[in-house]
Order: C-alpha cells, then structure tokens, then sequence
C-alpha cells in the first residue's frame, strides 16, 4: 500500500485517531499519522519531532561540548519524566523525537517541558519528510492545514544545511509556497509582514518543515555556571531574581528566614510553593529555612528603631554567608533593586554588602517593578507572591527607616547585641528541605 524507510530510532506503533487520520502500526515508525481519502485509501503519513535549536552555547568555542552535553542531560532529564523519546544532538539543534504512541499523544506536553529548557534559542514541532521534493510537497500539503488554522497570510523560507540538494533555498520557497497556496486557498502570501513564516529546513537526515518556530528559554545550560545561593521571600522579587540566575545556568539552592509566631505558616508555604515553580527551571530545588525570631525581639527591643530593617538585613547576610559556605555556594543572590524601598538605596545596600562574607548578585538591581512583574507572570510566580502573608521584612518595621545610612552608626547599634551568639542560636533552628519537579 504503501512504502517507507525507517527512521531514528523509531520502532514499533499501534493504532489511534489523529486529527487527519490514524496513527498506524508501521514496523520501523512511530507517530506516523497516516490519512485517508476514502475509507480504505492511504494517502499521507506524517511524522512529527520537537527541534531545539542552541542559543548562545554555540558561541562557546573549545567549551562547547561540556555545554552541549548539559543540554542535553537536562533534555533527557526532562523527556524521562514523560515517556518514551529519542534525544539526538546534531547541527546545533535536540531533535525529540517520539518513540511510541504514548509519546506521540504526550507531545504537547513534551513541547512545554522543552520550552523550559536554558539554553535554546528556538523551538518548534515540525514535520520530516525525506530529501526529495516531492516527499517535502506532500508532508506540506497534509501537514500544514491542521497547523495553519490561525493565519490568513504566510511567507516560506527554505534553508540548506545540505548544500548537494538539488534545488537552492529560494526555489524550495518558491516551490512549496505553491505547493501551500493550492492546499490553503484561503491563505496569501505576505513577504513583509506574514502571519506566519513556514519554514523548510534541509538538513543532514531528513527535510522539516514547520510552521511558526518560538523563543526557546535562552541563557545557558542548568549547571552550567556554578552555584548560588538565593535569599527567597515570599514576595515579588527574589523568585524573578532566582529565575535569572537560574536562566545564566548556575544552580541555586534557596534561604528562607521566617520569623514564627509572627510570621505564618501559611507564609513559610507559600515560600515553598514559590520554589516549587523554580524547580520547573531547573528540577530540584535545596530550601533552607532559618528562625530570625529572637534576633528580631533583640533588634526591637534594644536598638533604635530607624536602624532595624538595616541591621536585621545584616543578620540576614551573616546567615546566608554561613549556609552559602556549608552549602559550596560562591554568591548570595537577593530581589533587591536599586531605590524600591529604604533598604535597597545605594547607602542602604552598601551598608547590608558590608556583612556579607561573599559577593552578592543581584539581577534586579536596574529593572523597574513593572518589569520584574512581567517576569513573575511569565514564570508563574506572580499568583502566589501576591498572597498577603507577613515577611520578616515587614514585621516590626520602623516608621522612619534610615534611607542615607553611615556604616558606622549602623555598627554601633549592632555592638548592642551579642551578634555571634544570636546568629549561633539561629543556626541550631535551620532546616533543609529538597524539593523536586512534579508534572
Ligand atoms: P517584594 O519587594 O516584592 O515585596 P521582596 O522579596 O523583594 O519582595 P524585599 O523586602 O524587597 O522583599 O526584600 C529584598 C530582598 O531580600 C528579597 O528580594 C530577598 O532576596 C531578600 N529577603 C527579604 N525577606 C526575606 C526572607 N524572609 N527570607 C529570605 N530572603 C529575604
Ligand atoms: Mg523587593
């Protein structure tokens, strides 16, 4: 009835309805939708893969394949917690390809996980048909209705990673840009500002076609640059501030300080619910709490009020240092942002680096509220930052709060309290909690 060769890794399938057709038991094949005309005609079959194209790893010269093989460790990472898929790295680009039917109908799904992947500069579903064009018109024509129901204008780009084909890139546009117009009445071409650019992508193996390539994630690797240690709260800021660092490829274990009684419980929750979406980034996730409690009665209770958010922040940074270094983390990263409230002036953020033992990213520190809340939406977080539960930041808090702070004034309140016995009492109350991605 019909004929194929076999593809990547591909092997046995079974039956089920596609949207134009059926998925067939093939020996060599998965994923094929296969579609008839009439009832007992073939005449199409369709195979579908996931292309993640690399960013900036490209970029990376003599490193490139430690890059590489990160990438694809956390493809794999990724695909194994979903089904059955071949991962198979070529000419820049993870070619995912589905391995049984499961996986065929678990596409959609595999398609969202990747997108979280750091390090892809593009991906797209496309379809592969074999290195001729006359296998390249009729994927086109079956493909791409199903997945050009949105658009009324499409421009075709061809590329020739494989320079012995017979036909240059333009003739191949020129060419399947019919082959669409015959298959598509409804649709224009529109070089200048289309819809949609289709795309046909002669490479080593097959010919993909797709229509409509979006952003991967960027950044680099997961791992890839080293390690960090990321004070949480539970507000806005530092789960955007964590996810950009996470974005740069260092691995972040978290801090969290709570202050119970009067900080919730609701709140330390919350604060785990926020490391949980991290972990959609990047898997696993260390959170480590710690009591400020009685450090905060102390600050209350002996020290001058406007000082309080400033040497509570200090408190904050000998901690961070001490669970950075038992933890092998080589920098703090904080929410903070240049001027959104009295601790964060340039004073202010001087007088809290002062404390800490090791250098202090902070992602934020140029970007605008609105802008970091876009952030936040993008990576989910916003929902549950936004749920009114108290910090330790905003308990106590004094009503005239140094914003022009000297360092020295600043000593001179904390030598009122004995600082290494209340961090060494601290301490004894952290706790250590793994969280893992869950689908
Ligand atoms: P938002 O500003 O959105 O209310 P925030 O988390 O930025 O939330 P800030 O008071 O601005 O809150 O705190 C500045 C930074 O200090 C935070 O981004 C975070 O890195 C750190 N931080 C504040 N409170 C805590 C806490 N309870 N535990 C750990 N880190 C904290
Ligand atoms: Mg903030």
């Amino acid at each position: 009835m019909f004929s194929c060769s076999p593809g990547n890794g591909l092997t046995d399938g079974s039956l089920f309805q596609a949207q134009h057709g059926y998925i067939l038991p093939v020996p060599g094949y998965f994923g094929i939708i296969v579609t008839y005309q009439k009832e007992t005609e073939l005449i199409k079959m369709i195979r579908e893969a996931i292309l993640c194209k690399f960013g900036e790893v490209v970029l990376k010269g003599t490193n490139r394949g430690r890059f590489e093989s990160q990438l694809t460790k956390e493809v794999k990472r990724r695909v194994e917690l979903i089904g059955n898929f071949g991962v198979r790295n070529n000419q820049s680009t993870i070619y995912v390809t589905p391995r049984d039917d499961k996986a065929v109908r678990d596409l959609d799904l595999m398609y969202d996980q990747l997108s979280k992947v750091f390090g892809f500069a593009g991906i797209c579903r496309a379809a592969i048909a074999e290195k001729n064009m006359e296998d390249i018109r009729r994927v086109a024509r079956e493909y791409l209705p199903a997945v050009m129901l949105n658009y009324r204008s499409f421009k075709c780009e061809a590329k020739r990673s494989d320079k012995s084909f017979p036909l240059s890139s333009p003739e191949i546009s020129v060419d399947i840009g019919g082959e669409i117009l015959e298959a598509i009445p409804r649709l224009h071409v529109d070089l200048n500002n289309p819809d949609v650019i289709v795309r046909i992508e002669i490479r080593d193996d097959y010919a993909y076609i797709h229509a409509g390539q979006d952003r991967g994630a960027g950044g680099m690797p997961t791992g890839s640059a080293g390690k960090g240690l990321l004070l949480l709260s539970g507000g806005i800021d530092s789960p955007v501030a964590g996810y950009m660092m996470m974005k740069r490829g260092m691995e972040v274990d978290c801090v969290h300080f709570d202050s119970f009684p009067y900080t919730s419980e609701a709140a330390r929750e919350k604060v785990f619910e926020l490391a949980k979406k991290l972990c959609e980034y990047c898997g696993k996730i260390k959170v480590h709490t710690v009591s400020l409690t009685h450090i905060q009665e102390e600050i209350r209770d002996r020290c001058e009020e406007d000082y309080s958010t400033l040497l509570l922040r200090r408190f904050m940074m000998k901690l961070a240092t001490r669970v950075a270094r038992e933890q092998k983390c080589h920098v703090l990263v904080t929410g903070e942002s240049l001027g959104q409230v009295a601790s964060q002036t340039l004073q202010a953020l001087c007088v809290t680096d002062d404390s800490a033992g090791i250098p202090v990213f902070r992602p934020l520190i140029g970007m605008d509220k609105e802008e970091i809340i876009r952030v936040s939406r993008k990576i989910n977080t916003f929902d549950t930052s936004i749920l009114p539960y108290d910090d330790c930041c905003t308990v106590f808090t004094p009503r005239h709060p140094k914003t022009q702070p000297e360092l020295e004034k600043v000593l001179a309140q904390e030598n009122i309290l004995e600082v290494e016995e209340l961090i060494e009492e601290a301490w004894k109350s952290r706790n250590t909690t793994v969280l893992e991605q869950e689908l």
